[in-house]
């Protein structure tokens, strides 16, 4: 792959590239099938991601007819490798065995590694003969949504399709690698004013925020709306925040330490609830929630924004359901689509009735909504929020500061990118949008 890269990172034509002969195999970050109950018995907490992934060599697929390879520039952490790194709540390797059954191209996926990683920047080197809008050369983000467009139940909103799949999560050959193998409808332009490791952030988080929150398949959040976000600095949370500002929204942001709630008010949030400090104690034990805790945050943010909020954006789960659900607006709804301290989540359901407030789920975003979430970032009217990099090799440790809550934001990894900063193709456009606005998590770090 380093043909690739030292083309890419000299300018090369889409013609140049295809004409450098594609490697054998390349470099990768994997868990292993003989190693899925590496932590048996061992608590959540203390699987170890540095344990689990792998970075070495992997065979280069065969290319199906609607897919295309990409050279990765770079990716990103995503709780889901997260979730694969500590083999929870299952070992992905029954995804990948599943998609194997089902056709002669998904038997590639079963394999006894599962190579990682659900956000990419990179260029596209080969497209299969059925690909007809991208070529090699093209500078590309990738979203991961799988879908097979032959299936019917895929043409309403792909979301809703029978077999719908997170490609690095239910499928193989993911981004945290020097190349990955795609679907050309996963493809979407890079932001030209941003840098490889500034791009690889975006897709996945804040494609899913814009679905929970702006898209008429989620909360549809209108101006002036209250909307109390939970991790308002992590990975969906700091895309939450600026959809809920740009869309003339009020966000009420829930983080856990002083550093984040000075991040959140540099972002532009003037209500900001530092969860720690309030101590909030929503479980008084296991098994009971303190419907006074409840109610002493709806206070709070009554105290803060002077009504409840229209819409909860959820997705710690069983901590913090409870409590959503109890100070959610009458009428309003609380938007779900994960479940990071749990997933056996419990509320008091005379609230939801009797004030008639929705849960609604979601999960990820169609590729029209990835593509408008993507447009938003290549304007500029969203930033990325990156905080760190790692190089390729490290990504173990990028996968423990996620798993641990120790990072703000987004965390980027660089594949074929031999350092950060490249890949900019529009200065001007850089400029008109601001340094400042753009590298704030990252300054901020430092
Ligand atoms: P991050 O770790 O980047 O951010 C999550 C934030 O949630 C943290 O910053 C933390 O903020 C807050 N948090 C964590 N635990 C708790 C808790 N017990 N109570 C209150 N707040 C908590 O993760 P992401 O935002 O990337 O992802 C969050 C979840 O969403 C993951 O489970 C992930 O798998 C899932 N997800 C689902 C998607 C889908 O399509 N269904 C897409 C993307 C993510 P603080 O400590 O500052 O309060």
């Amino acid at each position: 792959m380093h043909a690739f890269r030292d083309a890419i990172l000299a300018g090369a034509g889409g013609e140049e590239l295809a004409a450098i002969p594609l490697p054998e195999s390349y470099r990768a970050a994997f868990v292993l099938r003989d190693e899925a109950e590496m932590f048996a018995g061992v608590d959540s907490a203390d699987k170890d991601p540095r344990k689990s992934l792998h970075v070495g060599e992997v065979a280069l697929p065969e290319l199906a007819p609607d897919e295309a390879y990409v050279a990765v520039m770079a990716s990103a952490i995503n709780f889901n490798t997260v979730w694969t790194s500590i083999f929870e709540p299952l070992p992905t390797f029954a995804f990948l065995d599943r998609l194997g059954r089902e056709s002669s191209w998904g038997a590639r996926h079963a394999l006894p590694y599962h190579v990682v990683g659900s956000d990419a920047s990179g260029v596209v080197i080969r497209t299969g003969s059925a690909v007809r809008n991208w070529k090699p050369g093209d500078r590309v983000v990738v979203h991961c949504n799988y879908v097979d467009d032959q299936d019917p139940t895929a043409h309403d909103d792909s979301m809703l399709a029978d077999n719908q799949r997170i490609w690095g999560f239910e499928t193989n050959f993911g981004g945290l690698a020097d190349l990955t193998v795609v679907k050309a409808n996963q493809l979407m332009p890079k932001p030209a004013h941003l840098t490889w490791e500034e791009a690889a952030i975006n897709a996945l988080c804040n494609s899913t925020a814009y679905r929970m929150l702006v898209s008429r398949n989620g909360a549809q959040m209108k101006q002036g709306d209250r909307v109390l976000i939970w991790g308002a600095t992590g990975g969906l949370g700091s895309y939450a925040v600026q959809h809920v500002l740009n869309g003339g929204g009020i966000p009420i942001g829930v983080v856990s330490s002083p550093d984040k709630a000075a991040l959140l008010r540099d972002m532009g949030v003037d209500a900001v609830i530092d969860r720690k400090a309030a101590g909030y104690r929503f479980w008084k034990d296991e098994h009971t929630q303190d419907e006074a805790e409840w109610r002493r945050l709806g206070k709070d943010i009554r105290a803060l924004v002077g009504d409840d909020p229209d819409i909860v954006f959820e997705h710690p789960g069983r901590q913090t359901m409870g409590a959503s659900v109890f100070v959610c607006k009458r009428a309003g709804t609380v938007v779900t689509c994960a479940a990071t301290s749990g997933y056996m989540v419990e509320y008091d359901n005379r609230h939801l009735w009797m004030r008639l407030k929705t849960i609604k789920g979601s999960h990820f975003a169609n590729y029209r909504e990835a593509w408008d979430a993507n447009q938003l970032i290549c304007q500029g009217r969203v930033q990325p929020p990156l905080s760190a990099v790692y190089p390729l090799e490290e990504v173990g440790e990028a996968a423990y500061q996620v798993h641990h809550n120790l990072h703000e934001g987004k965390i980027g990894v660089l594949c074929l990118a031999p350092s950060e900063g490249l890949g900019i193709e529009d200065p001007e456009l850089r400029q008109q949008v601001g340094e400042e606005r753009i590298t704030l998590f990252r300054r901020h770090q430092a």
